[in-house]
């Protein structure tokens, strides 16, 4: 899958560049291109923000350089991804959904957003990961790649995403490795016991208990 992130500080990334995605990256199963919208404008002092019309706070991320990047990496099979507020809410089942795509585009607003003819020109859909706002688009963008990217096939194992939390509409069983016994408190006997059997129905017990005592929305969905 390759993934084109559109920003004005491709600094804020270094996260990506770690651990599994970074794995992921030297592998072949994912590659990420930084891209600064600054460098595409045709402002001489490289300006990307400017005052709303009608006044207000803040600036306004302009339309030209956001235009002119997005034409730099675009094709028509392309998804093309905005972070925002306004957008539906950030789930699991979109996270998957976003991974069969071969190619994504990430634009990151920043300031008091973006002028909003650029939603006119492309199809973008914006993605909320929360009821509050951020200073920019760089985490929330992190936060969709680093999920849909645990989705990508070869990223991690299947098992690994099977028993995961939301996978089944569940949240996950809780889970113990070594010691045994550690200031106390023992791992649950049927941990232990090696029967496979009562491990499982164990777990699913536990995750139902879960879900009722945490998140009890979840059943109802
Ligand atoms: N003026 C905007 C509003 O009231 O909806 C908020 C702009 S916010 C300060 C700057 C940028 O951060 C947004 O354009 C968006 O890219 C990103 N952002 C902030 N909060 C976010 C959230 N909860 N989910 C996704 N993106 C967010």
């Amino acid at each position: 899958m390759k993934i084109d992130i559109l920003t004005l500080f491709p600094e804020a990334f270094a996260p990506l560049k770690i651990s599994i995605l970074a794995r992921a990256e030297e592998s072949g199963l994912l590659e990420i291109n930084l891209i600064n919208i600054r460098d595409f404008s045709k402002d001489k002092h490289k300006k990307c923000d400017d005052y709303p019309f009608g006044g207000g706070a803040g600036m306004l991320m302009t339309v030209q350089p956001l235009f002119d990047a997005i034409n730099s990496v675009y094709n028509k099979d392309a998804k093309i991804i905005f972070p925002s507020p306004i957008g539906k809410t950030f789930t699991a089942k979109k996270s998957e959904e976003l991974s069969k795509y071969d190619h994504l585009i990430f634009v990151c607003g920043h300031y008091e957003g973006v002028d909003e003819r650029i939603f006119e020109l492309f199809d973008i859909e914006q993605i909320s990961i929360g009821d509050y706002v951020l200073t920019g688009g760089e985490l929330p963008s992190m936060v969709i790649i680093d999920s849909l990217a645990r989705f990508v096939d070869g990223v991690i194992s299947k098992e690994s995403l099977e028993s995961e939390s939301f996978s089944n509409g569940l949240l996950e069983y809780p889970q113990y490795t070594r010691p045994q016994t550690f200031q106390g408190l023992s791992v649950p006997e049927v941990l232990v016991s090696g029967n496979h059997q009562e491990v499982e129905k164990w777990r699913k017990e536990q995750s139902l208990k879960r879900t009722k005592e945490l998140r009890s929305d979840l059943l109802e969905d």
